[in-house]
């Protein structure tokens, strides 16, 4: 059978160029590199190396980069230190109602812990406006978080923007980049952000790895306390092999970005065009030009996302849908609600993200099975029958 991965957004494959890079480091290097002896120095050297790699990737210094275990964790970081940091001189996180549940959740916990947070509202296309976050902003503002591109619709915000209205007030400003590092250029400096997180697993590196940039000068309360590694600023032994993957996925990166951008634009627009063209009645959500570039996400009226995403796995194709059922709520995704869906148009989203070993071939073949699944579901569908 057939196997097509259209799920990229969720993680991507590790390169296998990644994989040559990290696996020295699991035998013959594989000395913790806070050690003073010679396994520990070329442990320590490796990573520097790719700290090295990172920061001039999104025009940073080494010393801005503290390595993590991933996206959640750098968000988490971003948001719990900027608050415990700064919380003497206000109570007060502004964000947007689509981030990532690593941004929410901790968002929610700070509430909690008697923080004020505003969650800006986003237009159809899913964009924060700059004139609103403009008037959110009160003296006990300290931080304002939002990403530069969403991970379901793909909607690209207007952070350098943003950004500036965050430091002419002296406010922190934090972007989730875990979607757009290795997919689009990012600039720390032309996007006006103070910190900004990363993982590795987006960009065809390993999973459980990522990155906070902190820009110098930033003060955070620490988040995980223990050793004195990524000079104090997070406890627990360099994550060697991790950390040498990321390295290697970003130098890849830098090689293939323009190509692959270019690439994957063509087919997401052909996806973009022949679905609405194929399949009567489907809506595309987020903006149909400010989006990354391998973002394909489409409302299918009548049917459930899940049973479309069941029936194409069957195919061997892998996709995803905000429909999910996530601990066991029915919920549709906040992300689809915020553009101002309604439920049952919510619930019956597909996403399709594009990736580095995407082919035209794939693209066309889902081109053929889509619509005769949707039209075999919505035959089935009492939605459609009294539509
Ligand atoms: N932020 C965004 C926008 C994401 O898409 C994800 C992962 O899906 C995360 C954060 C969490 O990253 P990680 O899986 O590395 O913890």
């Amino acid at each position: 059978m057939k196997k097509i991965y259209f799920d990229y957004a969720a993680t991507t494959p590790t390169d296998p160029e990644v994989l040559a890079a990290m696996e020295p480091y699991f035998f013959d290097k594989f000395g913790n590199a806070s050690s003073l002896h010679a396994y520990g120095q070329e442990a320590k050297k490796a990573i520097e190396d790719s700290r090295e790699a990172l920061s001039g990737f999104i025009g940073a210094s080494p010393e801005e980069i503290v390595f993590t275990s991933g996206g959640t964790e750098s968000d988490n970081f971003a948001l719990l230190g900027s608050a415990y940091a700064l919380e003497k001189k206000g109570n007060h996180i502004i964000t947007s109602a689509i981030e990532h549940h690593a941004i929410t959740e901790p968002a929610k916990f700070l509430e909690k812990k008697g923080f004020k947070v505003t969650y800006l509202k986003v237009d159809k296309a899913g964009l924060v406006s700059p004139q609103d976050l403009k008037e959110a902003i009160t003296e006990k503002t300290i931080l304002v978080s939002i990403m530069q591109a969403n991970n379901e619709i793909g909607t690209l915000q207007p952070i350098a923007e943003l950004g500036k209205i965050a430091k002419e007030k002296g406010i922190y400003f934090h972007t989730d980049a875990v979607q757009t590092i290795g997919h689009i250029p990012v600039n720390v400096d032309e996007l006006n952000v103070d910190l900004l997180s990363l993982s590795a697993h987006k960009f065809y590196g390993p999973k459980g790895v990522g990155a906070l940039y902190i820009r110098k000068g930033r003060r955070l309360e620490t988040f995980m306390r223990g050793g004195d590694q990524e000079r104090g600023r997070r406890g627990s032994t360099y994550n060697t092999t991790g950390i040498v993957g990321l390295g290697k996925a970003i130098q890849l990166c830098q090689k293939n970005m323009a190509d692959e951008i270019k690439l994957q634009s063509v087919l997401r627009d052909k996806l973009i065009r022949e679905i609405p063209a194929r399949i009567p009645e489907v809506k595309l959500n987020g903006h149909p030009v400010k989006r990354l570039p391998n973002n394909v996400n489409f409302s299918i009226k009548y049917i459930e996302g899940e049973s479309i995403l069941l029936n194409l796995d069957l195919l061997g194709i892998a996709c995803s849908t905000g429909s999910a059922c996530t601990s066991s709520s029915l919920e549709p995704s906040h992300v689809l609600l915020a553009t101002g869906l309604d439920h049952a148009t919510a619930h019956g989203s597909v996403r399709i993200t594009l990736g580095r070993w995407t082919k035209e071939s794939d693209i066309d073949y889902f081109l053929e099975k889509f619509p005769q699944i949707v039209q075999k579901l919505r035959a089935m569908s009492p939605l459609y029958e009294k539509s």
